[in-house]
This record gives C-alpha cells, sequence and structure tokens, in this order.
C-alpha cells in the first residue's frame, strides 16, 4: 500500500481513518472544559486531506484573562505552591505513567493533528513526552538554594523559589514534546501555567492536560487555551499578571513575544526559534553514513525542524559522491498516508507552510540551483510535498539563507575547514550544526568555533531529556530541557541576617 514518491499512487489509495474520537475541543480552565467567552470556534484540519477533523473553542484575550486569574489563583492560593515538592513529584510521575498508559490514542491525535508519521509519535515523540515528564519530576524534590559565604558578620543564603505564573505560547511542528519541553520544568519548579496552542494543532495538548488532572494536578495549575498568535498568543505575552513567557517558534513572532514582554510587566522572556543549521561533511567522513544523517536531519518531521540541517556543507573532494547518493536516498524516501506502515514523510501541516515550500523551491531553480530530484506538490489533494534536493547551491541564494521548513535539501561545496567555518558562521541564526569527521582534531575545532547551542558530531538530532536546547544569535536566548531549563522558572532570593558573633562567620 506503499509507493516511492515519484508515483503518487499511495495518496490515491482510502486515506486511514483514525480510530480516536475527539472528544476534547473546549478551553480547559481551572480543570474545567468551557467555551470560548465569544462563543467563537475554529475548525482544525486533516493535512492529508484538508478536511475539519473538528471544531475547536477559539480563545481570545478574555479567555487568556480567565486562564490567567485560574492559574494566579491556584499560584497564590492554591496547594501547587504549597504542596511538598515530593508531592508534585509524584503527580508527575503519575501522569507519565498516564502518557504511556494511553499512548497510542496520544500518538493517533498527533498525527491527525499534525500529519507525521504515526510511527514517529507513537515510538519516539510520546513516550519521550513521559521521559521528560518523568525527568522533571525527578528535579521538582531537588531543586534548593545555597548557603553562600559572607565578607562580613553574617549569614547568607538563597532560596531557589518559582517565578508565579509561566505564560507558553507553542508551535505546531511538536505540539507534545514542546508541551512537555516547557510544563515539565514550569511544574517541577512550583509554578502554575497557562499554554497557549498553535492554531493548527489544539488537540493532543487538551487531551493530555486532562489525563494530568485524572494523575492528581490540582485544578488551575495547568489551563490550555486553544487560539490565534495575534489575538490569545499576544494577549497571554502581554499580561500584566503572567511573570513569565516561553516561547517557540519563528523568531519574527519571537520579536512580537518580546516586545510585548517588554511593554507589559518586562516579564521574562525564553526564546526558541529559527535556524538554518550547517551540516558539514569533511573529506574523511563516513559517506554513506553522512548521506543518511545529512538526509535524517533535514527531512526528519517533513522538514519541519528548527534545528533542521539545511545547509548541507559537503567537502569538493567527495561532493560528487556525496550529491548522488543523497539524491538516491531522497528518491526512496517512502511519502504517504502517515497512518500507513513504513512511511517516512507526511503532509505539511497546512495550504501556507504547503505554499511558502514550493515558493522556495521555485526561487531555487531561479537562482541557478541544481535541481536533482523533487520539486513538486505530491498527489491532488491534502499538503504533500516531493522530498527535493538541490545541488550547487550558493550561500547568498534564499534557499541556503532563509528558513524553508519543508523537504528541501540544499548542497553546497566547501574547500577548507576554516572557510567552512566562516560560512557556517555566516547566518543570524546559531541553533544547531552537524560535524561529519573522523579526525578528532577537526571535530574538537569545530566544537568550539561553531557559534551554535548544540553541536553533534558524527550523530544529528539526538534528544534527550537531560541534553540542553537552545539557540545563539536570532535563535533564541534560554535553554530548554536539562537542569538549565530549571534556571527559566525560578527566582533567586537572597537572605542575609547578622551573626551574633563573628567567630562563628
Ligand atoms: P509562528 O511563530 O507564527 O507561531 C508559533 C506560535 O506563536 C503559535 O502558537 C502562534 O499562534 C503564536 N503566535 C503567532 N503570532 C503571535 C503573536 N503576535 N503574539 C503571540 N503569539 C503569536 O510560526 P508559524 O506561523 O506557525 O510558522 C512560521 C514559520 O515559523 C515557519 O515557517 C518556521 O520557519 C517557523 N517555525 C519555527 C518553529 C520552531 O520550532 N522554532 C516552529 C514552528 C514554526
Amino acid at each position: 500500500g506503499i509507493s516511492r514518491f515519484s508515483t503518487a499512487a499511495a495518496l490515491e489509495e482510502p486515506i486511514i481513518t483514525p480510530s480516536v474520537q475527539v472528544n476534547h475541543t473546549q478551553i480547559l480552565i481551572n480543570g474545567q472544559f468551557v467555551d470560548a467567552v465569544s462563543g467563537k470556534t475554529f475548525p482544525t484540519l486533516d493535512p492529508r486531506t484538508g478536511d475539519v477533523i473538528a471544531h475547536v473553542a477559539e480563545g481570545d484575550a478574555e479567555d487568556i484573562n480567565r486562564a490567567v486569574a485560574a492559574a494566579r489563583m491556584a499560584f497564590d492560593e492554591g496547594p501547587w505552591p504549597k504542596m511538598t515538592a515530593y508531592e508534585r513529584s509524584r503527580i508527575m510521575f503519575r501522569f507519565a505513567d498516564l502518557i504511556e498508559k494511553h499512548n497510542d490514542e496520544i500518538a493517533t491525535l498527533e498525527t491527525w493533528d499534525n500529519g507525521k508519521p504515526y510511527e514517529q509519535a507513537a515510538k519516539t515523540e510520546v513516550p519521550m513526552m513521559a521521559r521528560l515528564f518523568r525527568y522533571y519530576a525527578g528535579w521538582a524534590d531537588k531543586i534548593h538554594g545555597l548557603t553562600v559565604p559572607a565578607d562580613g558578620p553574617y549569614h547568607v543564603q538563597t532560596l531557589h523559589e518559582p517565578i508565579g505564573v509561566a505564560g507558553q505560547i507553542v508551535p505546531w511542528n511538536f505540539p507534545l514534546l514542546m508541551y512537555a519541553w516547557k510544563v515539565g520544568p514550569a511544574l517541577a519548579c512550583g509554578n502554575t501555567v497557562v499554554i497557549k496552542t498553535a492554531e493548527q494543532t489544539p488537540l493532543s495538548a487538551l487531551y493530555v492536560t486532562n489525563l494530568f488532572h485524572e494523575a492528581g494536578l490540582p485544578p488551575g495549575v495547568v489551563n490550555v487555551v486553544p487560539g490565534f498568535g495575534p489575538t490569545a498568543g499576544a494577549a497571554l505575552a502581554s499580561h500584566m499578571d503572567v511573570e513569565k513567557i516561553a516561547f517557540t517558534g519563528s523568531t519574527d513572532t519571537g520579536k512580537i513575544v518580546s516586545e510585548l514582554a517588554a511593554k507589559s510587566n518586562l516579564k521574562s522572556v525564553t526564546l526558541e526559534l529559527g535556524g538554518k543549521s550547517p551540516f558539514i561533511v569533511c573529506e574523511d567522513a563516513d559517506i554513506d553514513h553522512a548521506v543518511e544523517l545529512a538526509h535524517f536531519a533535514l527531512f526528519f518531521n517533513q522538514g519541519q525542524c528548527c534545528c533542521a540541517g539545511s545547509r548541507t556543507f559537503v567537502h569538493e573532494k567527495v561532493y560528487d559522491e556525496f550529491v548522488e547518493k543523497a539524491k538516491a536516498r531522497a528518491m526512496k524516501r517512502v511519502v504517504g498516508d502517515p497512518f500507513k506502515t513504513g512511511v517516512e514523510q507526511g503532509p505539511q501541516i497546512d495550504a501556507e507552510q504547503f505554499g511558502k515550500i514550493l515558493k522556495y523551491i521555485r526561487s531555487g531553480i531561479e537562482s541557478g540551483a541544481t535541481l536533482e530530484t523533487g520539486g513538486e506538490r505530491l498527489g491532488t489533494k491534502g499538503y504533500f510535498v516531493q522530498p527535493t534536493v538541490f545541488s550547487n547551491v550558493q550561500d547568498d541564494m534564499k534557499i541556503a539563507a532563509e528558513e524553508i521548513f519543508g523537504p528541501v535539501q540544499s548542497i553546497l561545496k566547501f574547500k577548507s575547514i576554516d572557510e567552512v567555518i566562516k560560512r557556517a558562521n555566516a547566518s543570524r541564526y546559531g541553533l544547531a550544526a552537524g560535524v561529519f569527521t573522523k579526525n578528532i582534531a577537526t571535530a574538537h575545532t569545530m566544537m568550539r568555533a561553531l557559534r551554535v547551542g548544540t553541536v553533534w558530531i558524527n550523530c544529528f538530532d539526538v534528544f534527550d531529556a537531560a541534553i540542553p536546547f537552545g539557540g545563539y544569535k536570532m535563535s533564541g536566548h534560554g535553554r530548554e530541557k536539562g537542569i538549565y531549563s530549571l534556571t527559566n522558572y525560578l527566582q533567586v532570593k537572597a537572605v542575609v541576617s547578622p551573626l551574633r558573633n563573628a567567630a562563628w562567620l
């Protein structure tokens, strides 16, 4: 039932109807599902067909006000920050167990709303979400301050306290993982949360937050508001009672969120934004391995990754061989209904992204890059794009400089290590990089020279709950995951008191 992208047969076959009922389509405030104050709804679409999956309550400024009030109450008067850290941790562990128990329903909703391969959602992303909640559940009762030496006769200590109400705005490319990266550390530190889901993918967050309540989460601790960016998102970023905002999405929207935060109450901001990550293949690399991982680095998740290896730099001595093999690999990529077994690539998220990607492909052709394979839509419905490979890409072409966020690989040629370091760093972004070499001195040099938040050496897209992730330059600031994410959600209070007798200093 699966075909290669060169024939669109798989897309002509009947689309699989998911076996899960969509039960949660309202706004989740204070543990209750409620309609939008305006009564408005918006459709969430199946990217395989463009058909409506469900109509979802459309949160707006007034709903954000209510959600923030609930989070405020849960923080100021509710049990969450006053519970022992161990009790908070146990609720988070129970949530992780429920995520595992409902793995298949959650993965189904994620694939249906987003279009990503079901196998990827069910075998990697939902288990990773449970892992992240366990990781942060483990931190909840290990967060504490320090005793600090002073120059005078004082006892000095620090208290690590939650910030308060955290606003979180997430994108559509990894709806559940972004939820876990943000909600996990916020709750471990004792904050309460209002999360605004992306308008394309509201379903999975509503479903899992309902499970969280089943695990014993008190009402108001996590409130979920589906809705649009300029309305609900902007209301959250500019809310005077929100003390922290964490955002993942485009660099342009990140600037708006920062500005709204600054203009309202100067709430602290964490940003995880776009990228144009270099993937550098040196002449001594294992070429077959590098081809496979360069393919994965770009095409994974339909190319919709902020850290996609979207500038494939290949040494001139191995360039032709690499291009041939990269093209062959892309032509073998299995594209089709993401619910079908063995499918590697589903549809893009929506008509807008689909149109934008096809425009970038045209721009690649017009600017003189060589189209090795792909270049067109696939099938007649939904948002499927052929896996596309360009060679002879130059640094100043749009496809080499701007984030495409689609299945379009750009292969560039380089001559020397110094040159490729300069070119790799000549980007407004600095999210990640891949380095493929067998030479340890080359690897160590690149590791230090590349101005990015993650360097993967002879690997790519290795995500682990404990490994921090975030960007240099216009890819954002702050780190998510790992111990580093806790600092996003903690205030440090210094407490100083004189000693009775300097002898005890
Ligand atoms: P976006 O940045 O517009 O949306 C991300 C989130 O921000 C969504 O929840 C959205 O509703 C919200 N948002 C939008 N406008 C807002 C505003 N004015 N105030 C507050 N919140 C707002 O991203 P998009 O339109 O979905 O995608 C556009 C591009 O962004 C993509 O092509 C890609 O380049 C990039 N992107 C990056 C990531 C990432 O993980 N870094 C994820 C998705 C998209």
